[in-house]
């Protein structure tokens, strides 16, 4: 049993406390003790560093990487997907992201390969798909008649999106608990990547939604909900939904509503500017989808800055997939830049996103007792807006990720 202590280093532990200089030793891949003048087996120096839990992002779609071409689903070979997927895991534990939710595509094999430790890759809750309305955000019937292959297509492991009615609904969560899923993700609401939606008209209807968050609450599941319009997030807020995904345009009303029902926000920053960021890269980004994305951004950010500023629990997340993964952490800048201090974006994507997906007890803090998920940053600066270059070492149960 090597006992790995880092030391010195200057450790925000994720439990509200101000970073305070110490050690942290890991043992058995867990965190054996917190203090100072610790000691181990084998360590690292972290004079000068800045330490914080491993990152969280509750919100990443793997079968997907930025890139909008409808020809890449089209051309790609079925199995394709799983190995595309293996390294863009890869690349976001290098990020410094230990944990994430996976909000629509990835399968049982993917999250269970790497439990097996065939692929390295962040710890994983997923959602298989995102179950959607006919002509819902996840619909993926095009005017011509035909389907748009996409990252949330049918097969065995992960089963068909589309439900309409209660009665469908409890078929179709249950399909979901038995193919893996964690938590079940629908659209309340339209969206941005689909051309045949409206992102401000509300989608299901109350006796739906309901019927989703009994038969998710009877198997232990949190429900999370895209949902962009203020009808489709109240709607969302109403049935007992945990999380609230982008929450485009979020009103006064809405905001009392979260507070009262402890609702968490994912606000995705960064994935709007995404869209506008591909396309300006000269990517190929249909232009309905484009316009939809340049006339929500600036609501966005307004729409956030309020439930921050309100008190609205917030959870990191960035809908990495339909931005390149392994750019998580510009998320955090973009938490800052709406007025939040580095120490709330860093709870925000740890212990408070550990809250979220009901892991609180496991990881997300750094304390005895606690997986040994730990990232370590070059400089000691208690600052947000570059922790993404900073990365230096990405520790993941004990295991030095090379
Ligand atoms: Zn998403």
């Amino acid at each position: 049993m090597t006992r790995l202590v880092l030391t010195n280093g200057r450790i925000f532990d994720g439990t509200g406390a101000d970073p305070a200089v110490g050690d942290i030793v890991m043992e058995d891949g867990l965190i054996a003790d917190v203090g100072s003048g610790l000691d181990g087996d084998e360590s690292i120096d972290c004079r000068g560093k800045l330490i914080t839990p491993g990152i969280f992002d509750c919100h990443v779609h793997f079968m997907a990487d930025g890139d909008f071409s409808p020809n890449t689903h089209l051309n790609a070979p079925f199995s394709l997907q799983f190995y595309l997927a293996a390294e863009r895991m890869q690349r976001t534990l290098a990020a410094g992201v230990t944990t994430v939710r996976e909000a629509g595509g990835a399968d049982l094999g993917v999250k269970e390969a790497r439990e097996l430790g065939l692929i390295p890759g962040p710890r994983m809750q997923i959602s298989l798909t995102m179950l959607s309305q006919t002509g819902g955000h996840g619909d993926s019937w095009e005017v011509c008649g035909g389907f748009m292959p996409g990252m949330m297509d049918e097969h065995p492991g992960r089963p068909h999106n589309i439900v309409d009615g209660p009665e469908e609904m409890r078929r179709k969560v249950r399909e979901l608990v038995r193919a893996g899923a964690d938590v079940i993700k629908c659209a309340t609401s339209g969206g941005v990547i689909s051309p045949r939606s409206n992102p401000s008209h509300a989608h299901f209807r109350d006796d739906e939604l309901d019927a989703m968050v009994a038969e998710a609450s009877a198997a232990g599941r949190h429900v999370m909900a895209h949902a962009q319009a203020t009808d489709g997030i109240k709607n969302a807020i109403r049935a007992g939904i945990r999380s609230i995904e982008h929450g485009i345009w979020l009103d006064d009303e809405a905001i009392e509503m979260m507070l009262e029902a402890g609702t968490y926000l994912v606000p995705t920053l960064i994935a709007p500017m995404g869209v506008i960021d591909a396309a300006d890269r000269g990517a190929d980004v249909a232009d309905v989808i484009l316009n939809k994305a340049r006339a929500v951004v600036e609501d966005h950010q307004e729409s956030v800055g309020r439930a921050i500023g309100a008190g609205v629990k917030i959870a990191m997340g960035t809908d990495s997939g339909v931005t390149p993964h392994g750019e998580n952490l510009r998320e955090l800048a973009a938490m800052a830049n709406l007025g939040m201090t580095p120490g709330q974006v860093l709870a925000s994507s740890t212990s408070i996103a550990a809250e979220l997906m009901g892991i609180e007890d496991e990881v997300g803090t750094l304390q005895p007792g606690m997986a040994a998920d730990v990232v370590v940053f070059a400089g000691d600066d208690f600052d947000v807006t570059n922790l993404g270059a900073r990365v230096e070492t990405v520790i993941q149960a004990g295991s030095v990720h090379p």
